[in-house]
């Protein structure tokens, strides 16, 4: 073979080689969500040893990507108390190439209900709730640092006492400038298939603003499809971390697949690793990565939710 039409294929084949190991790929998906969700991790309940190896996971993931720190903070813990009680957010930052004071924030909460001490099985491992959510914040960092093109600024958050009432929503949402807020994607609970089977997801407040509608748009022409949340009933839009930002007049959304009339093992012990589907998983954070392409890029702004009367 002529040399320089080996070295064409060769470089052909290292290109296809590249597009055939995606960022976002489900070993990875695989060893963050088994480690968020073990049982060293003791239910990552708010104030325990717990949460706290939990948030140090995290800050490493977060170093290992290269994230910057967010706004004055020395590390990437957003530390505060609750009465006598130190808790922390863990934050990191892609500061935005043209757009650096216009946020994109991606988030889960990474606290859990902890342990009993009765029974064989103590530890509430929350697999889907919300490791599932925390392990898309991470793998979602990942993939926008390769990416390397964000117009704006992305804040990724793993927020801590969303169980308990959002103290780390509410402390995060007291120290930010609001209307520099452009969107958040609050994941939550999507490690099983959602209603509609494979590739599917939901956004809650649906209605509120046109952020759910900029996502399907983005989403035409994929393998994926985002509906509205079939469940208005449980009213999911006031209850996770989106709440709080939505409540000061940001797109604030929450993502899941989880089926809220048949979740079996919401809040239960059985919330395991071995109830999951990963491969999905994996599938439905890549979809959130499609979907949010155009508001990263500064070419979509989602209309502003109704502020709460204080
Ligand atoms: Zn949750």
């Amino acid at each position: 073979m002529e040399k320089q039409l080996l070295v064409i294929f060769s470089l052909a084949f290292t290109l296809l080689q590249a597009q055939e190991k995606p960022v976002i790929d489900v070993q990875d998906v695989t060893r963050i969500e088994t480690t968020l969700a073990s049982d060293k991790m003791q239910g990552r309940k708010i104030f325990t040893a717990g949460i706290d190896s939990a948030s140090v996971f995290i800050e490493n993931e977060f170093k290992q990507i290269g994230l910057e720190y967010y706004d004055k903070l020395k590390s990437y813990k957003q530390e505060f108390t609750v009465g006598s009680n130190a808790a922390n957010n863990v934050i990191g930052v892609l500061t935005g190439k043209t757009k650096p004071n216009e946020y994109v924030v991606f988030s889960a909460h990474y606290d859990h209900l902890g342990t009993i001490t009765k029974g064989k099985d103590k530890v509430y491992n929350g697999a889907n709730d919300d490791a599932s959510g925390t392990t898309a914040v991470i793998a979602l960092a990942k993939y926008f640092k390769a990416l390397n093109n964000n117009e704006r600024t992305i804040i990724f958050v793993a927020f801590t006492g969303e169980e308990v009432g959002g103290f780390g929503s509410e402390y995060f949402t007291n120290n930010i400038e609001a209307d520099k807020v452009v969107a958040m994607f609050n994941i939550e609970m999507i490690g099983t298939e959602s209603k509609w089977k494979k590739n599917s997801a939901y956004i809650t407040g649906f209605e509120k603003s046109d952020f759910g509608v900029i996502l399907q748009n983005n989403l035409k022409g994929s393998d994926f499809k985002f509906y509205e949340d079939p469940y208005p009933q449980e009213q999911l839009f006031y209850r996770s971390d989106n709440a709080r930002l939505a409540a000061v007049g940001v797109p604030a959304h929450t993502i899941s697949t989880s089926k809220m009339d048949q979740e079996l093992n919401y809040h239960q012990l059985s919330d395991e690793i071995s109830t999951l589907d990963l491969e999905n998983m994996t599938q439905i954070i890549k979809a959130i990565a499609i979907s949010s392409a155009s508001i990263v890029k500064g070419i979509d702004t989602p209309t502003r939710v109704a502020k709460l009367k204080q």
